[in-house]
């Protein structure tokens, strides 16, 4: 069979071209909001001309308590799959919309329920006594298993003072974010060994030479990047905590930026002033430096897709039972 007659193969992850006109599709997005009775979500990790349309922009725990506060019947979730979840468990009457299904996370992915629930069963039978604390990218069905939810924001916090101070912590899903917080809180934990596909290609090669060919510029990670990152890194904080950190920096300085590069959007209008560099991810053979700072889940979003979601009614995020005891973990985790 000659190469030009097999099948065409698309991953969910084929950048999708639209050749719409971006403004045409702005305006079809206001109208059918208003026809439908939407209201946007976006994430800080989809593209900026979605961030831009968007009612509310945010980090994961920021668009969860934004979506309480949500009064129109729909809600559409640029962003992934467990946010949506989210949306839907804090507001069960509302119809939530996500612009592409396939729209995952490898680090949810990364910590299946059936897979937790059976180590769960397992430490229980070795008579280990231990709390479940879950980073906020988990599916709905995890989120159901553990005991508290947190944030990169909110860890600390939640886990020296709410945690039981006489059990072990299974943390789950994302190692690096929970050694992290173990330094911080001094709480030796079990790690869950996932993580984000994204922030583990940062490396710490690209870095040093970024940080050679700009003299002075402060490092800015995300704490789900590899230990050896962050050790070099000037400011660790998820990214609410990056958007304060340079508003409060009034003196006009230059960040060498290792998260998502779509966060670079969110930085640049709260703080013009700066000048932000995007931390490479690593390099292809050819010695150039390849897109792997761009969450390809994330990518999924476009403004047509926005457009059709609206439009059609779908893809929707429907109940599930397990959403109830979701419901009750984030509410006594996030909300109070
Ligand atoms: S950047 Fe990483 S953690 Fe965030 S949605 Fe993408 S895969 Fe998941």
């Amino acid at each position: 069979m000659a190469i030009q007659d097999l099948p065409v193969v698309t991953s969910p992850f084929t950048p999708q071209v639209s050749d719409e006109d971006p403004l045409d599709l702005i305006e079809e997005i206001e109208a059918l909001k208003k026809r439908e009775d939407a209201t946007i979500l976006a994430h800080f990790y989809v593209g900026g001309e979605i961030q831009d349309i968007a009612d509310f922009t945010g980090d994961s725990l920021k668009l969860a308590r934004d979506a309480t506060k949500v009064t129109t019947k729909t809600i559409v979730f640029a962003g992934v799959h467990f946010m949506a979840e989210s949306a839907k468990i804090m507001n069960p009457e509302k119809r939530v919309l996500l612009p592409d299904l396939h729209a995952g996370c490898s680090l949810a992915e990364s910590c299946p329920a059936d897979r937790l629930k059976s180590y769960q069963e397992t430490l229980r039978a070795q008579g280990r006594e231990f709390e479940t604390v879950a980073y906020i990218n988990t599916t709905a069905a995890v989120k159901s298993l553990c005991d508290w939810i947190v944030t990169s924001g909110n860890a600390r916090e939640i886990i020296e003072t709410k945690v039981d101070k006489n059990k072990e912590i299974l943390f789950v899903p994302d190692q690096h974010l929970g050694r992290y917080i173990t330094e911080v809180t001094g709480r030796p934990m079990i790690l869950w060994p996932g993580s984000c596909m994204v922030h583990e290609v940062f490396s710490l090669q690209d870095l040093n030479r970024a940080k050679k060919n700009n003299p002075g510029a402060l490092v800015m990670a995300h704490p789900e990047c590899p230990p050896n990152l962050l050790s070099v890194a000037d400011v660790v904080g998820g990214t609410e905590k990056m958007r304060q950190y340079v508003f409060a920096r009034k003196e006009p300085t230059k960040f060498l930026v290792a998260t998502e590069a779509n966060m670079i959007h969110p930085l640049q209008k709260i703080a013009p002033w700066h000048e932000y560099i995007p931390v490479p991810g690593i390099m292809t053979d050819t010695g150039e430096t390849c897109a792997c700072n761009k969450c390809p889940h994330m990518a999924l979003n476009t403004l047509a897709k926005v457009r059709d979601c609206l439009r059609d009614g779908k893809p929707e995020i429907s109940w599930q039972p397990y959403f109830e005891q979701a419901r009750f973990v984030l509410d006594r985790s996030l909300l109070k």
